[in-house]
């Protein structure tokens, strides 16, 4: 049985040195993100269940079965984030948009779905995503495709591939759906059983199913483009010949649509070898969505990435970040009066430019239980000032990887921390 300690299935505790690649990546979405002129929002992490179930559809996976779901103390329906788009679009609506107006947004933080937990697949996981609400306009879908591109080529994930089709328009899923029921009602005994009620209920979601038999059959349905209008035929081409002006590969996947209910024209799906069974690296597209409370729908097109995926892409591809020491600098105080100094000489260097990390000691132990604690955590560098250091307003500095020592005067002690750093 698991200890009382682990974190739960599906969830982790994430530690130094995995935390600077995090970082490196929220400051990449950051610089690429502003740079196309989105801004960053943050939604709470819990909403209101019908905030999700409304937006997401409740024939989808994600709610039927994998939401972490609660009652507050005032009876209401609670639920953590599955994702981010539902969210966002409430924030949207609740700060006002004008008819015309284009708010392009980004986010990045915790998402919880309870799934089986497996190489990929948490239950807490992280998304950095973007939104462009407003306008339907093809080349903004484009545009945020090529801007997912750039990202991945400026944190290195080198590789990858854009897959895309189209789900149509609302108008066109009385026609989608009566001929993809033609086509699976005869094959449905031979499909699982989710797809077999999926027949009746959300046919589509047949497409997207990743039972193995049933995929068997999904590679001869009939393609989106050829059921859906000539209206969305239109936008999609656009879609496609706006990415050949940008210079961004893809491929076509004809039957690619994507779990979510409220998707219309463009879906997308980003893939990397590196990432084994679960190889999706990201997933996004045009939607209409009717925000809480409101009675006309919100257009707008984004994508969400994982980033657990994103590192495992990174660590694939072997730039995963190095460990990094606890501490660069050790002072070293003998005898417990030196100990306020020595914390004073710490302070210095923390506040240079020098950027350097710097732990120094506390309680004046022995010489050498402190350089058995330099080296626990990993001190390149060790200054020591002992009484007769203070007197003579002398620093000992030592470099521990090529073990030189030299004694300098107080005041240089961070001139010779420049020079041996
Ligand atoms: P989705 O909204 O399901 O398409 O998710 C978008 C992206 O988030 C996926 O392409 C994955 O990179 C990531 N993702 C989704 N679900 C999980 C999960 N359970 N664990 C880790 N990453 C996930």
């Amino acid at each position: 049985m698991a200890s009382s300690s682990e974190p739960l299935p599906g969830t982790s505790d994430l530690w130094e040195p995995e935390v600077g690649d995090w970082v490196a990546l929220e400051a990449a979405a950051r610089r690429v993100f502003g740079a196309y002129g989105y801004g960053e929002l943050r939604t709470p992490i819990f909403e209101r269940t019908d905030v999700f179930v409304r937006s997401i559809g409740d024939e989808t996976e994600v709610v039927q079965k994998e939401m972490y779901t609660f009652e507050d103390r005032g009876g209401r329906s609670l639920t953590l984030r599955p994702e981010g788009t539902a969210g966002v679009i409430r924030a949207v609506a609740n700060s006002g948009l004008n008819q015309g107006d284009e708010k392009r947004v980004f986010y990045m933080g915790p998402m919880f779905r309870g799934e089986r937990p497996a190489a990929g697949r948490r239950r807490q996981f992280h998304q950095i995503g973007v939104e462009a609400v407003g306008p339907r306009d093809p080349v903004i879908d484009a545009e945020c495709i090529a801007m997912f591109v750039q990202f991945l080529d400026e944190i290195g994930v080198t590789g990858s591939r854009v897959m895309l089709n189209t789900r149509g328009l609302g108008e066109d899923r009385a026609q989608v759906n009566a001929a993809l029921r033609a086509f699976f009602a005869p094959r449905a005994a031979e499909m699982c059983e989710d797809c077999q009620r999926r027949l009746d209920t959300n046919v589509l979601r047949m497409l997207d199913c990743k039972n193995e038999a049933c995929q068997a059959i999904v590679v001869d349905a009939p393609k989106m483009i050829d059921l859906v209008c000539d209206e969305s035929r239109a936008f999609f081409a656009s879609v496609c010949s706006s990415l050949d002006q940008l210079g961004v590969d893809y491929e076509l996947a004809p039957r690619l649509v994507r779990g979510l209910d409220y998707y219309i024209h463009t879906v997308f799906e980003v893939t990397h070898s590196g990432l084994g069974a679960q190889d999706a690296l990201a997933g996004g597209g045009r939607y209409l969505i009717v925000p809480p409370g409101a009675n006309k729908p919100v257009d707008g097109v984004g994508f969400a990435t994982g980033m657990e995926r994103l590192l495992m892409a990174r660590q694939s591809l072997g730039l995963a970040q190095t460990a990094r020491p606890e501490a660069d600098v050790y002072v070293v105080s003998l005898g417990e009066t030196s100990v306020a100094p020595g914390l004073a000489l710490a302070q210095e260097i923390r506040r240079s430019d020098l950027g350097l990390r710097v732990r120094a000691e506390t309680s004046g132990r022995s010489m050498k239980a402190q350089m058995r604690t330099a080296n626990r955590l990993g001190a390149r560098l060790v200054l020591i000032q002992g009484e007769s250091e203070l007197a003579a307003g002398e620093v000992v500095c030592k470099n521990m990887a090529s073990s030189e020592q030299v004694s300098v005067p107080r005041a240089g002690a961070l001139a010779w921390l420049r020079t041996n750093a």
